[in-house]
């Protein structure tokens, strides 16, 4: 398909648009962005009409898919019908699901109504036409309505993309965490690691240092996965984490301070400089430390895709190489969340 839909952030097209480009710089692969920013919409076609690959996982991206077809005029009596014609083409014979998106809006919720009644209308009409559903590993129907008539279509093989509808993971609160910013990290965790890496590089009895962090979200997700914490923050922590002996309360500057032995892990939700964040955890992996490091960088400012980059540079120019992966989760308002380690 020479043209990708992707989803971000209300208000973050223009930044996601600005991480197309500098891919597209990157890979050669010319291309030029429509940006809805109100929607959280960016559609990028290939500058020649030529195919595009599969979209790898950007920053911004709350999914990113080729698309197939495109209706702009569905009628109101036979919106399946005039659907399915368009797809004809493109249809596979086996579906693990449709997801139907939509902007994640305030106008998007009265859609998410629409969608929820349309769905079962539209798997009848899919399975009429021979599509069996809920195939595992089959590829998925990816469905972007702008309203009710009108809807982007493609297809998405198993595999690819944040594996939540609209991106958003549906993670419950449970009533012992200290802080909503549990979700933060839970989100982190499942994104930014494939289920082997979260088997592998979080075990008990390893061990943590979160720096700025009460009242203890994070410490807390933490200690569900069963780690040693150095929680770092002059603030008070939850009176549940002060109470566990694997928690230990440093009220100290978090760019000061150093644990007394190097740790598994680094955590970081200081609200900071981003550049000033990036360098301290390119600090503590570069003297070996913390063997990995997840922080957010917090990007108040207008050119935010500018300073990811810029931060992203930084931490791979020291000596040694470092694997970074950063994605603005579902959690994250005006900030991203990276996870770093020696590459
Ligand atoms: N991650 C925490 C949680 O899950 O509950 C929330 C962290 S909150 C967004 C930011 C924290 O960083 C504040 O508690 C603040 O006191 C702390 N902080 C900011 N600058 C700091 C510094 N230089 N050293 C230590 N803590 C700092």
């Amino acid at each position: 398909s020479p043209r990708w839909l992707l989803q971000c952030r209300h208000g973050f097209g223009s930044d996601l648009a600005a991480e197309l480009a500098d891919w597209s710089a990157g890979t050669g692969v010319a291309g030029w962005s429509r940006v809805d920013n109100a929607q959280g919409r960016v559609d990028f076609h290939s500058a020649d009409g030529e195919c595009l690959p599969l979209p790898p996982a950007f920053t911004f991206a709350r999914q990113a898919w080729p698309v197939s077809a495109a209706c702009t005029d569905l009628p109101e009596r036979d919106r399946v019908g005039a659907l399915l014609d368009a797809l004809h083409d493109y249809l596979p014979l086996h579906l693990s699901a449709v997801w139907m998106e939509h902007p994640d809006t305030n106008e998007g919720k009265a859609l998410g109504r629409f969608c929820r009644k349309f769905r079962p209308h539209l798997e009848r009409g899919l399975r009429a036409r021979g599509v069996r559903l809920d195939v595992p590993r089959a590829a998925r129907l990816m469905l972007w309505f702008s309203d009710s008539s009108q809807v982007v279509a493609g297809l998405l093989p198993a595999g690819h993309g944040r594996p939540w509808p609209m991106g958003i993971p549906r993670l419950r609160l449970p009533r012992s965490a200290p802080s909503r910013s549990a979700l933060k990290l839970e989100e982190a965790l499942l994104t930014l690691m494939a289920p082997g890496e979260r088997d592998q590089w979080l075990r008990p009895g390893m061990s943590a240092v979160d720096l700025g962090a009460a009242p203890g979200g994070w410490t807390w997700v933490l200690r569900q996965a069963g780690l040693h914490v150095h929680a770092v923050d002059n603030g008070p922590l939850a009176e549940s984490l002060a109470a566990d002996r694997a928690v230990r309360h440093h009220r100290q500057d978090g760019f000061r301070f150093r644990p007394p032995q190097p740790v598994d892990w680094l955590v970081c939700d200081m609200v900071e400089k981003p550049h000033r964040v990036a360098r301290l955890m390119s600090e503590w992996l570069e003297d070996g430390i913390c063997r990995r490091a997840l922080f957010n960088l917090k990007l108040p400012m207008k050119q935010r895709w500018q300073c990811v980059a810029e931060c992203r540079d930084l931490m791979e120019a020291g000596p040694t190489p470092l694997a970074w992966r950063a994605a603005q989760l579902y959690h994250d308002r005006e900030e991203i969340t990276v996870l770093a380690c020696p590459g």
